[in-house]
This record gives C-alpha cells, sequence and structure tokens, in this order.
C-alpha cells in the first residue's frame, strides 16, 4: 500500500483532484468527490476495491 492519497476508484490523487478521507473497517481511504455518490448509493462497484464493500447495503 503507498502512502499516497488517491481515490481508491479512479485513483487520482490529492495533487488532481480533492479526496477526501472516510474510513472502514478501522482502515482509511481516500475518495474523489466524484465517486462519492459511488460510495453511497453503489457501494456494491466498491466491491474489489474497498474491502468488505459486498456487505453494504446502497442508500
Ligand atoms: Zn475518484
Amino acid at each position: 500500500m503507498s502512502h499516497r492519497k488517491t481515490c481508491i476508484v479512479c485513483k487520482k490523487s490529492s495533487m488532481e483532484t480533492p479526496v477526501t478521507k472516510f474510513y472502514h473497517k478501522d482502515s482509511k481511504f481516500y475518495i474523489c468527490p466524484q465517486h462519492i455518490p459511488v460510495l453511497i448509493h453503489n457501494p456494491q462497484e466498491l466491491i474489489g476495491l474497498l474491502d468488505g464493500a459486498d456487505t453494504l447495503k446502497g442508500a
């Protein structure tokens, strides 16, 4: 794992786009504003990117 702050979905770094930090299962991740709706509404799309995403429910 690198220490760069990159969106887990598109891998853009905080140098290219604002990213916000969030926590999930004691791990921290970064996601850009473009992909926050994915996290909220379609977390199943994060399966394979976010550990445990298969247990999340879309809002
Ligand atoms: Zn992104």
